[in-house]
Parts: C-alpha cells; sequence; structure tokens
C-alpha cells in the first residue's frame, strides 16, 4: 500500500496534509524520497530553530540518549535546571520554570499559575482572562477556548471552561477588565492569527495598567519566542517583563518541549502541576544545545545579518508584485505577505508547493515565512527565486 493510502487509513484525518515524503534534510533544505529538493521556509512552524541535521544538536541529543533518557520527576534532572537558568538569563528573567511537552500545555500551566493567583491573593476571587481575537493558545479544551477566534469553538466540543473572553484590540482590553479578572493572555507578534505585531507602546502602557491592578500579563511566545523577533523573547524586543511567559516550538529544534516561566515563584507547591515526560534529560538537552547556537549568532551579529537579508528579500518581492500584496509585515523571522484576497493565498500556497518551497499560511489573507534561524543567504536566495517562480504566472 502507498503512504499516502496507509496514512488514510491508519492515522485520523485532523489535517489536510500533502504526502511529498521527506527523508532528509539539510540546513534549510528538505529531499523527498525521490531525491528531490525543497528549501525549507517554515522549520515546521516555527520549530526547526537551528535547521534540519544541525551537527551541534544532533550530537547533544546522541550523547545525551547514550547516557539517560528519562527519569521522572521525583528526581532532580541536571540538564533542566541547566535550561531552566539559561532561559533565565538570557531572557534577563528574574524567574522560575515548569516544564512541559508543548505550546498548548505551556500555556494550561500558565492559566493554571493565573487561576491559583486569583484564587489566593485577594478577598474577592479573579478568575477571568481575557484574550484576544485572532489569537492562538493551542488545542486543548481550555487553550482552544483561550483562543480568541470564534470557529475554534465548535459545540462539538462543548462545553468549555468559563471565564474567557475576548476583545478586537489591545485598546480595547481597559473597559473590559472589572474585579474578577485574573490575567490577561496574549502573542506580542500574532501568528496564527496572521503574522501581527502589536505596537511597543501600546504593550507597554497596557503592561503598566495591569501591574497597577495587580492583573497578571501572561504573554504567549510559543511562536516569538527563543530569538525568532530578534531578541532571545520577543518580551525582551517590546522591554517588559510579564508576570508569566510560555515558551515552546523553536525550543527543542524539533524535539517535544514546552516551558512556564514566571517571576511568581512562590504560586504553585507540590501537587498543584505536574507532567510525565516535561523537562527530561532529552529534550533539556536538545533545548541546551539550541540556545548555545542561537545565542552565539544573536552575539556575534549573524542573526541580525540574516534578519536584514531576509527582509529586504521580502520588501521587495511586495514592491513588485504589488497586484497580489498590500504589505510585508512582521518581525525577524517571523515575516508574512498580506494577500490581496485569500484566493491568492491558495494559489502561492500551490504553485510554491510545485516549485518545492515550503511556505505556511496565516489567517485568511496572509503568506507566512518562518524559516530556520541558521537560514544561509544561498537558500534564502533559492527560496525567494523558486517564490518568485510560483507567483509570476498568477
Ligand atoms: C503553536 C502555538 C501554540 C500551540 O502549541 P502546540 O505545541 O501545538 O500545543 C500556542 N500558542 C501559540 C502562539 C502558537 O503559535
Amino acid at each position: 500500500m502507498s503512504l499516502e493510502k496507509l496514512d488514510k487509513k491508519f492515522i485520523l484525518s485532523t489535517y489536510s496534509k500533502d504526502y511529498t515524503n521527506f527523508i532528509r534534510g539539510e540546513g534549510s533544505t528538505l529531499f523527498d524520497d525521490r531525491g528531490l529538493d525543497y528549501i525549507d521556509f517554515a522549520s515546521g512552524i516555527a520549530v526547526n530553530s537551528v535547521g534540519h541535521n544541525n551537527p551541534r544538536l544532533v550530537e547533544a541529543i546522541c550523547q545525551q540518549a547514550q547516557k539517560i533518557i528519562h527519569v521522572s520527576n521525583l528526581q532532580v534532572i541536571e540538564p533542566q535546571v541547566k535550561l531552566a537558568k539559561r532561559i533565565c538569563e538570557l531572557s534577563n528573567y528574574n524567574g522560575a520554570i515548569f516544564f512541559a511537552n508543548s505550546g498548548a500545555e505551556a500555556n494550561e500551566g500558565a492559566i493554571k499559575i493565573a487561576r491559583k493567583y486569583g484564587e489566593t491573593q485577594f478577598k474577592k476571587k479573579r478568575y477571568k482572562v481575557i484574550t484576544l481575537e485572532h489569537s492562538f493558545h493551542g488545542r486543548t479544551i481550555t487553550t482552544v477556548k483561550a483562543t480568541g477566534q470564534e470557529s475554534f469553538h465548535s459545540p462539538n466540543f462543548s462545553p468549555y471552561p468559563a471565564g474567557f473572553s475576548y476583545v478586537k484590540d489591545i485598546d480595547d482590553i481597559y473597559s473590559s477588565v472589572d474585579d474578577e479578572t485574573v490575567a490577561v493572555l496574549l502573542e506580542l507578534v500574532q501568528g496564527e492569527g496572521g503574522v501581527q505585531p502589536f505596537s511597543r507602546d501600546k504593550v507597554q502602557e497596557l503592561s503598566k495598567f495591569l501591574k497597577q491592578r495587580s492583573i497578571l500579563l501572561i504573554v504567549d511566545e510559543v511562536q516569538t519566542g527563543i530569538y525568532r523577533t530578534g531578541e532571545m523573547l520577543a518580551s525582551n524586543l517590546y522591554n517588559i517583563e510579564p508576570d508569566i511567559i510560555t515558551m515552546a516550538k523553536g525550543l527543542g529544534g524539533g524535539v517535544p518541549i514546552g516551558a512556564v516561566m514566571t517571576k511568581h515563584k512562590a504560586i504553585l507547591s507540590a501537587g498543584d502541576h505536574g507532567s510525565t515526560f516535561g523537562g527530561n534529560y532529552l529534550s533539556t538537552t536538545a533545548g541546551l544545545a539550541v540556545l548555545d547556537i542561537l545565542s552565539e549568532l544573536y552575539d556575534n551579529g549573524q542573526l541580525y545579518d540574516t534578519f536584514i537579508y531576509f527582509e529586504q528579500k521580502l520588501k521587495n518581492i511586495a514592491k513588485r508584485y504589488s497586484n497580489l500584496f498590500d504589505k510585508e509585515v512582521g518581525l525577524g523571522l517571523m515575516r508574512g505577505l498580506r494577500a490581496k484576497n485569500g484566493d491568492i493565498v491558495a494559489k502561492v500556497m500551490k504553485n510554491s508547493m510545485k516549485q518545492r518551497l515550503i511556505i505556511l499560511k496565516a489567517g485568511r489573507n496572509t503568506v507566512r515565512f518562518l524559516p530556520s534561524l541558521t537560514i544561509t543567504k544561498d537558500e534564502i536566495d533559492e527560496g525567494f527565486k523558486r517564490f518568485e517562480k510560483a507567483i509570476i504566472t498568477i
């Protein structure tokens, strides 16, 4: 039976997927079972932060696997402690971390911390969490409810947990808080919602407003974190110090890991939260290798050079194809082209795959680019060459 047929028979059909069978990757190039090469401008979905088959990451994982992969969290785990310390240092954040296995789980942890804070720190219980329309926070029952897109709240999965409400924009948060509001949860650059960065001034003002009222600011950095927008965290770029920050996608370079970091270190106590796999030797060793590689690129200026190079190429395309795209959007290597309509995006996606270029869609009308942070200029050149071939006929 063909791989496609086997997939359709044995895998639950939650994705409409492409059936190219990738068997190997090298940097930002993938190879299929026919030996054809593809330029990867998606890196999973911002997951392969240091590229495919990165020798330093592979070496770290192999070395660790030969020693020990897992013990339970009832034991101290050295690379877990080291990774937590490293994340706090690189993001200049005076906090402590709980490790999970995914972004949704990290957000679940954040919501639990907020709920307990709201229960224990005030005379009248606070439990409401405000999030934004066009946000995305995960696929568990709670994080799907935290996601502010109506299309995610299918009655098929109801009832959902209470206490979540949505506002259109940051400006609307002020009039929405009441004496039961415990937290605001937001992405600084909305990823799935359309690569939409918020203004630095507005976020700083919001942060101040919430602090004055002891309402927690939770920043979902599952997609923006780990140098994606130019600093270790987008919160560093925005110069804010949220109460809780969640991370996942790029942190393990492809090994599943999630993290929730907070400066409210005393809220959770033994028994409040847990995870069987979270923070084990394998994933946290991968995380340490990823941060070694990326902090080096950051320090020597190479990461910034790559951002500028990619941005110039994208701006150039946006200008020359103003018949298709209104503008380029995003920060760092979290970029998008806002298309005139959804039909254009569908055609761009289809044609790009024919040209063997992997890109993503975001929201209704945005073509999204999330390349590996180690992508080379040659790979960027080749990717944009293919992109232009894909769009020239539209
Ligand atoms: C991908 C994503 C999530 C969910 O992460 P999973 O690992 O798929 O659970 C949550 N928040 C944001 C901003 C994301 O981009």
